[in-house]
């Protein structure tokens, strides 16, 4: 049995997000295409006869009951009845407040982890499933891939990706967005603006929440700006920002825009990934 357990937690962009209205549970009813890039944390799981815990690297100052890997080893434990402990390394490279799922992924990749550590055998289906408790894009991570999801995101399709080779240009500005912040921005400001549902054959890359992201956090804009003038037609803001993306059909052209891009803004962070 081994005893030691290093995963990925993959990053993602929302290359096309409608939020179709505001459901009686609070949340937003959405229509979205999500993708896997490769930026990703590191989580190493190691058994423990002490209480679980988790180291972050760099070292965050953040509660523990607070963090999503902690919430998923307490739901794995309850869900399963299997009551061992567990130490967890986490290594962040995705940013935080920036709509790329950081948080989700890791705690899907906690669920993944802890049920071969384990060795318990819960289908990803059921994983999903307890995945959805903790958060909306969970189940997404517990696959990745390309997908699309509608309910509150948690309703997944998976769809068979055209942008296997396709590299993204992601930058991050100093901005953190907070997501809840960011849907009551959008109820505020952006909810009586009449939509129709579209078929998973028409979404295109708009994303709904990117004026409400805008409005709440107008020092987005000049980012949003320079994305929108990128030699691409797949561009936009992932998720509840703050986060923008250029895709392209190569590494040769995205690096060139990276290259160009690097020029043009120095307090961003500026990844080059492909997808996964
Ligand atoms: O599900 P998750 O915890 O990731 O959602 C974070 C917040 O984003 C929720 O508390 C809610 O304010 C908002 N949200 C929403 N509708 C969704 C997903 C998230 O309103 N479909």
């Amino acid at each position: 049995m081994t005893d030691l357990l290093t995963l990925k937690a993959y990053a993602k962009l929302n290359l096309g997000l409608r939020v179709l209205g505001l459901r009686d549970d609070g949340f937003h009813e959405l229509h979205t295409h999500m993708h896997t890039i490769g930026l990703f944390d590191e989580l190493t799981f190691q058994k423990t006869s002490e209480n679980s815990s988790i180291a972050m690297v760099p070292e965050v100052d953040f509660p523990l009951e607070k963090n999503l890997v902690y919430k998923a080893i307490r739901l794995f434990q309850e869900k399963s009845g299997v009551s061992e402990n567990v130490h967890c390394k986490l290594k962040k490279a995705i940013p935080m407040g920036a709509g790329l799922g950081g948080g989700s992924s890791d705690a899907a990749a906690t669920l993944v982890a802890l049920n071969q550590l384990l060795q318990t055998n819960i289908s990803d289906e059921t994983l999903a499933s307890w995945g959805a408790e903790l958060g909306s894009d969970i189940p997404f991570f517990i696959y990745g891939g390309f997908a699309c999801a509608r309910g509150r995101g948690e309703k997944l399709l998976p769809l068979i990706s055209t942008y296997k080779r396709h590299h993204f240009v992601v930058m991050v500005p100093p901005i953190e967005c907070s997501t809840p912040q960011v849907y009551q921005s959008w109820d505020a400001h952006f909810s009586t603006i009449p939509r129709r549902r579209i078929s998973c054959e028409q979404m295109d890359h708009q994303n709904d929440l990117q004026a409400a992201a805008c409005h709440r956090y107008p020092e987005l804009n000049p980012y949003g700006r320079l994305i929108q003038s990128a030699p691409t037609e797949l561009k936009g803001m992932s998720g509840s920002g703050s986060a923008w993306y250029a895709g392209f059909p190569n590494q040769e052209e995205a690096e060139a825009y990276r290259n160009e891009l690097e020029t043009l803004v120095d307090d961003a962070q500026i990844y080059c990934v492909k997808t996964v």
